[in-house]
């Protein structure tokens, strides 16, 4: 099959390579029907991931149709329709029972880490890739759920849900300040709504991604630039606001949440920090406010699928650009110049 392989800093190729297989009897084997780029994936290839090793295929985000299964797979048969995890889930370790998936003990990829896939084992940016634990990593998709729309449900709705609304913990009448309208954060601002969000003010540096926020549901937009804090706080009757989701991943935008947060709030850290952050307790001890940091579950990726179902949650918004899997690198390069193609999902299909 073909697929796209990391081959260290800088490099990687649309190439052939082995045919996945079962190896343990938990796996499944899927045909890649679409897949997309996470800004993840551009991380790894600065070479910002150490873990990844040349000749990982890449990839974490996938919707495809089963090919074949392993002799203890119960709840999926050859040619499910389903969306790909980008977390396993053994479904039986310590953390699995508590719905902490990020964390699982299973051994495939290393244990304790739920994020392998383009990581730690081979991922979905390729013709065919093997799921392990596929009955819990794996969700069949009903009908009248488009691909474009599922593979949303891969990463980007359950990490700005789980890691921005809910850690956060929304509630209703809340004020929620979103730092980074990127994928992550325009999925927070997509999801706010469920736990009553009243107002819901989108900061970012970019003007088109501030446009999307509104058509994601912000009520207010801010750029990211002098007088932002100020602009924040007049929305607040100075108050500042009930919850501040950091979507970006660099110490200012985490400085930024803590800034805006008003008494008693929180501030739910989504973006992933490749440098030390400084936390100033020596003025917010006295805040009252929490601070969440997480890697996503995916463990609502289930009921988000409903809601989209059920055209309740606009997953195919997401979708910008299109690209056919044998011009993925022409879709990397879309994608890696989004400040000028304004691209927010790249969609792949074979
Ligand atoms: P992205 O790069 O597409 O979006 C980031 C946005 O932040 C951009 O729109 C950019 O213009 C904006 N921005 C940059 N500097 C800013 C500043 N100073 N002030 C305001 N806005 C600024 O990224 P994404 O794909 O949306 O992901 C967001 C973050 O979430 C990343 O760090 C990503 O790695 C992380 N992430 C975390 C998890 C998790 O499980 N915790 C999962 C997936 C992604
Ligand atoms: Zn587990």
């Amino acid at each position: 099959m073909k697929a796209l392989v990391y081959g260290g800093p800088g490099q990687k190729s649309w190439q052939d390579v082995p045919d996945p297989r079962i190896v343990n009897p938990t796996d499944a084997i899927v045909r890649i029907d679409t897949t997309t780029i996470c800004g993840t994936d551009l991380h790894i290839l600065k070479g910002d991931v150490p873990a990844v090793q040349p000749g990982r295929i890449l990839g974490h985000e996938g919707v495809g149709t089963i090919t074949d299964v392993g002799a203890s797979v119960g709840n999926l048969t050859v040619g499910d329709r389903v969306i790909i995890s980008c977390i396993k889930s053994c479904g039986h370790c310590a953390n699995c029972r508590t719905g902490l998936y990020s964390h699982c003990l299973g051994d495939e990829g290393q244990s304790g880490i739920g994020w392998i896939f383009g990581h730690l084992i081979d991922g979905t940016q390729a013709e065919y890739v093997r799921v392990p634990y596929a009955d819990n990593s794996l969700h069949r998709l009903p009908e009248g759920v488009s691909d474009e729309q599922a593979v949303m449900l891969s990463d980007i709705l359950p990490t700005g849900f789980e890691i921005g609304v809910q850690y956060g913990r929304v509630k209703p009448g809340d004020t929620v300040a979103v730092i980074g309208a990127g994928p992550v954060g325009l999925a927070a601002i997509a999801t706010a709504g469920l736990y009553g969000a009243a107002a819901i003010i989108a900061i970012d540096l970019d003007k088109n991604r501030l446009e999307q926020a509104r058509t994601f549901g912000a009520t207010e937009t801010v750029i990211s630039g002098s007088g932002w804090k100020e602009q924040v706080l007049a929305l607040t009757d100075g108050q500042g606001v009930d919850v501040a989701i950091e979507a970006v991943g660099i110490p200012q935008t985490f400085e930024m949440a803590t800034r805006i947060v008003r008494p008693g709030g929180n501030v739910a850290n989504v973006g992933v920090h490749g440098k030390p952050v400084e936390l100033h307790l020596e003025e917010l001890w006295i805040q009252n406010i929490n601070i969440s940091t997480g890697l996503v579950n995916a463990n609502t990726t289930p009921m988000l699928l409903k809601l989209v179902a059920q055209q309740k949650l606009p997953a195919e918004k997401f979708a910008t650009h299109r690209f056919a899997l044998d011009n993925i690198l022409d879709a990397y390069d879309t994608f890696s110049r989004a400040s000028e193609t304004n691209a927010l999902k790249v969609v792949i299909t074979r």
